[in-house]
């Protein structure tokens, strides 16, 4: 699954080849499950930039209109000067950039990803669903802190994955943050200290630089980038389907499941 640095990655390099005119729209026949609107009028419009918040795109396109792009479980843009063929192509918007024509494909082989066309308004309505962006300054300490109030007894590591609180973790991201921050994954809320919070923030920013620089992650079969590639991330996993813990080098890394997601852990590095 796309989680904030596969979203980031593909984001940088579509932001490039924009302003992109859009000229005309196809839809697959089965992308009613993912483009949420009837009216998909994005004919004439020009995309002006495009910015991400937690693994959700935002397109930003001119007389303040928008489009909400939420990758799901395999979604992902692909890029091209060249109408885009691949299988699982569900909408393709065929423009003109600088240099000439250019394609903004969206490609999401088992459609659990959602698109909208929103004008400024809705679109910020939309986005309160969404909590602190993990990469953003939003997501500071004073903000753990106010988590631990409101919600002390929740479990760290199925908390992680709340994207009305945590903007762009998903499951790898949640376990790798966990085990740089030296926290035990079934820890509730109210019993990590303040220098576990702080180690938390640490953590968060490590895996993100890492794996951001690593062009995201992609595990067996799974995220390509915009331009069809995988991402290195794997080489930067400590926990996540390790055998060996990546941090003290001899613990065998520990799995169990909460909230019904593999969870990773090294018993020796995490307390
Ligand atoms: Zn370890």
């Amino acid at each position: 699954m796309p989680e904030l640095p596969e979203v980031e990655t593909i984001k940088n390099q579509i932001t490039p080849n924009l302003p992109l005119k859009v000229k005309r729209v196809i839809l697959s026949d089965v992308s009613d499950s993912i483009v949420k609107d009837k009216d998909f009028p994005l004919k004439n419009f020009v995309i002006e930039r495009v910015e991400r918040q937690g693994k959700v795109m935002r397109f930003f396109l001119d007389k303040n209109r928008r489009i909400i792009s939420g990758l799901g479980m395999s979604g992902s843009w692909r890029i091209s000067h060249l109408p885009i063929t691949e299988k699982h192509t569900h909408v393709q918007l065929c423009g003109e950039n600088k240099e000439g024509d250019f394609f903004l494909g969206y490609i999401d082989p088992r459609r659990f990803g959602n698109m909208h066309f929103f004008n400024e308004e809705n679109e910020k309505k939309w986005l309160t669903r969404l909590g602190a962006d993990v990469s953003k300054p939003e997501f500071n300490l004073e903000y753990l802190i106010e988590l631990k109030k409101k919600r002390p007894n929740k479990v760290i590591k199925p908390f992680l994955l709340e994207q009305n609180f945590f903007a762009g973790v998903g499951n790898y991201m949640a376990s790798e943050m966990c085990a740089r921050a030296g926290i035990r994954p079934t820890r509730r809320m109210k019993t990590l200290t303040r220098k576990d919070l702080e180690k938390l923030l640490e953590a968060t920013k490590v895996v993100l630089d890492q794996t951001i620089n690593s062009g995201g992650t992609t595990f067996s079969g799974g995220y390509q980038d915009a331009n069809g590639n995988k991402g290195k991330g794997v080489t930067n996993l400590v926990v996540f389907h390790q055998e060996t813990c990546g941090l003290c080098l001899e613990t065998e890394v520990k799995r169990l499941v909460l909230a019904g997601r593999g969870t990773f852990y090294c018993p020796k590095c995490q307390k």
